[in-house]
């Protein structure tokens, strides 16, 4: 198999955007697009950036700067989280809606991508300072949010209280309820059933599929997770009840633990929820974050950082499957060094997808005001999840790449296309 170019997530080193970008050209080669496309497919469509007072506790005023980015809107209205950390940068806001506007593609939502951002330390501020950033935040991109042109989401350091407001203030504005303007809402606003567990719901189900391709039985299986958070530790209890996984390792920012014989993630879940971290569950042996990536195992989950398997460590990866819960765990270096090991990738951008398929249905019941069961929606996922790992799946065998540049070429040839068949306005 000839050795090939691989998008990936980001880099530390590189300018994420710039990344963005180069993923583009690579994949753009492969489904031979003309320039006038790359260079569409290379540009956000809408970005707009403000600078808004916020009333401190101690009764100063403090000026914060916030983005909101809208890559491409030709398959739908565009989605993507808000973030709160000191390191936004327009940049990495770009990188992140671009990477949306692939993740809604490769699993087919009628959805553009976006993303959000405001440079702020939500950890050094209060319930009340947090509450009147987020209202003015939403306040000011008002002018291009809405239910039929970008909805916002979650991401770092934002929850469904986040949401909450959000939606408040927009309604505030409008004169009536807004539901359907962001998701990941609480349930009593028009949240969805089911939202909360989807990401690890959906990558359980990606992993289920893949496993007969990767040559692994995933009952009796081994699975280690990095990250025992709300991805990782769903992604573990569902393997682990509904397909007879053991868990032989997970992990949080403190440590990891293992145990070669399977430990049940009901009895993890407790013992964190008791002492804070994973970390001296009783029976396991303590191993480091680094160790947990390298053990033998059939599946390894990184559910927590980015740039966990590089260059240095990616020769050392023993599983059979690695399943992207996390965004941009796997550097572009240590995909080739997976890809010539044979180690089946589920890329983030499919393997993480369930999280926006049910925020897209909590959209959708939001506005037939409508609101479906946990198994209606659990059943529809599970369908979008297993479709579209066939797609991947698919191109992938097809044309001899591997699954990360399958489900690239899928989301770029569908948003490539409805851009064509637009065409050019005027
Ligand atoms: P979370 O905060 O619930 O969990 C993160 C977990 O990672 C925590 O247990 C934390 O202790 C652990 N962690 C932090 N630093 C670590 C380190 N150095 N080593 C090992 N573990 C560490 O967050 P989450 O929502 O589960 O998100 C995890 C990843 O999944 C992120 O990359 C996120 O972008 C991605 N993701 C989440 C969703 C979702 O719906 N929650 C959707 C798509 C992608």
């Amino acid at each position: 198999m000839p050795k090939q170019s691989e998008p990936s997530g980001p880099t530390d080193a590189a300018n994420p955007f710039e990344t963005a970008k180069r993923q583009v050209d690579i994949v753009a080669d492969l489904l031979h697009l003309d320039n006038g496309m790359r260079e569409i497919l290379k540009h956000p469509k809408r970005e707009l950036s403000v600078n808004f007072p916020v009333r401190m506790d101690d009764g100063s005023y403090r000026v914060f700067n916030g983005y909101r980015v809208q890559y491409n809107m030709a398959r739908g209205p565009t989605k993507g989280g808000i973030r709160y950390h000191p390191n936004v940068s327009l940049d990495e806001v770009r990188a992140l809606a671009a990477w949306m506007t692939w993740k809604c593609a490769v699993v087919n939502l009628p959805y553009g991508g976006a993303k959000g951002g405001i440079i702020c330390d939500p950890k050094h501020m209060s319930k009340g300072e947090l509450e009147r950033l987020t209202r003015r935040y939403a306040s000011e991109i008002s002018l291009i949010i809405g239910p039929e042109i970008d909805i916002p989401a979650p991401d770092v350091y934002t929850d469904s209280q986040t949401m909450a407001w959000i939606m408040d203030t927009y309604s505030m504005q409008q004169g009536y309820s807004v539901p359907g303007v962001v998701t990941g809402k609480p349930i009593a606003l028009g949240g969805s059933e089911g939202r909360a567990e989807a990401t690890g719901r959906g990558c359980a189900y990606v992993i289920r599929e893949a496993a007969p391709h990767a040559g692994i039985r995933i009952k009796n299986g081994t699975v280690a997770v990095q990250g025992f958070g709300n991805a990782g530790s769903v992604t573990a209890n569902l393997l682990h009840d509904e397909q007879g996984a053991q868990i032989v390792a997970v992990s949080d920012s403190k440590g990891g633990i293992y145990k070669a014989d399977g430990m049940n993630p009901h009895a993890i879940e407790e013992h964190k929820k008791k002492t804070g971290s994973v970390v001296g569950f009783p029976g396991a042996k303590a191993i480091s974050n680094e160790e947990l990536l390298e053990i033998k195992t059939d599946v390894l989950v990184p559910a927590a950082l980015e740039n966990q398997i590089t260059k240095k460590n990616a020769d050392r990866i023993q599983a059979k499957i690695v399943a992207e819960a996390a965004n941009g765990p796997t550097l572009p270096e240590a995909d080739s060094v997976l890809f010539e090991k044979k180690v089946t990738v589920l890329p983030d951008i499919l393997a993480n997808a369930g999280g926006v398929t049910v925020s897209y249905f909590e959209w959708a019941q939001d506005i037939q005001r409508y609101f479906w069961e946990l198994a209606e929606v659990n059943r529809r996922l599970e369908r979008v999840m297993v479709d579209s790992y066939a797609q991947v799946h698919k191109i992938a065998e097809s044309n001899h790449v591997h699954n990360r540049t399958a489900a690239y070429m899928l989301a770029l040839q569908r948003v490539a296309d409805a851009i064509r068949l637009r065409g050019i306005y005027p």
